[in-house]
């Protein structure tokens, strides 16, 4: 039985079901995935998976589609960490500038990373249940609307990073994802891995994730993340714009 399209509570499903890649694929040179933290898995169990078998009729045509400008921004993001990473290691004797920064759209980013939480949510959850004890394959109607309409979600929902990061990385070309459960245990968000950038975008309205990072800044809608803090070195500046100054308002 053909599954239904996830985002059919906004009423604008049109054309065939269609394959999905659960975690786009334009992200990496690589070929897996790795998910940790499933209900189904044991505590730090990791599970790696192809990237070619993780697609899943799970989307109309239409939903399916509009999705393709998350997916461009989120590779936009994918390359570029890849790129600081390897002029972080270049000698100071380069012609390359030592402070090296690049814009992305916050409002982009927070749709990728909202549809892959939705996505490996429904491939994976075994049972589990929305925040607002929904089935999986019936993510809440607000966080959908939001994604086509390409809303930032309002505090304490949204996107969140590690604001400083240290300098030492392996460039790991994977990516990863591990759910996070609200206080009644029901999924409300995920940490999802980026190559060596961690972030996290949280659905519940009623509460703050669960996890904070203990040496470093956390904050809602991120807007500026710096690789390599030893003011002598060089700088790779990751810059996250919001419309309407959204970050400032927001927090
Ligand atoms: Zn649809």
């Amino acid at each position: 039985m053909a599954r239904k399209c996830w985002a059919y509570s906004t009423g604008k499903c049109e054309g065939k079901m269609s394959g999905e890649h659960l975690f786009s694929k334009g992200l990496f040179d690589g070929k897996n995935v790795i998910v940790s933290g499933f209900m189904w898995q044991e505590t730090g169990e990791e599970k790696t998976i192809g990237l070619d078998s993780i697609t899943a009729k799970i989307l109309c045509s239409h939903h399916n589609n509009s999705l393709s400008v998350y997916d461009t921004e989120a590779s936009k993001l994918s390359r570029y960490i890849k790129e600081i990473e390897f002029l972080l290691q270049k000698k100071e004797s380069t012609v390359y500038k030592k402070v090296i920064k690049k814009e992305f759209a916050g409002s982009n980013l927070e749709q990728w990373f909202k549809k892959t939480a939705i996505n490996i949510f429904i491939n994976n959850n075994k049972g589990a249940l929305w925040y607002n004890e929904a089935l999986a394959d019936c993510p809440p109607a607000d966080i959908v609307t939001s994604i086509f309409d390409n809303t930032p979600l309002l505090y304490p929902k949204g996107l969140y990073t590690w604001q400083k990061l240290g300098d030492k990385y392996d460039i790991k070309d994977t990516a990863g994802l591990m759910p996070l459960y609200n206080n009644k245990g029901l999924y409300a968000g995920a940490i999802i891995n980026i190559k060596t950038l961690s972030f996290l975008i949280w659905f519940d309205g009623d509460q703050e994730p669960p996890i904070k990072s203990p040496s470093s800044v956390y904050r809602h809608s991120p807007g500026f993340i710096i690789k390599n803090p030893d003011p002598d070195k060089r700088k790779g500046h990751i810059v996250i714009t919001w419309p309407n100054d959204w970050a400032k308002s927001n927090h």
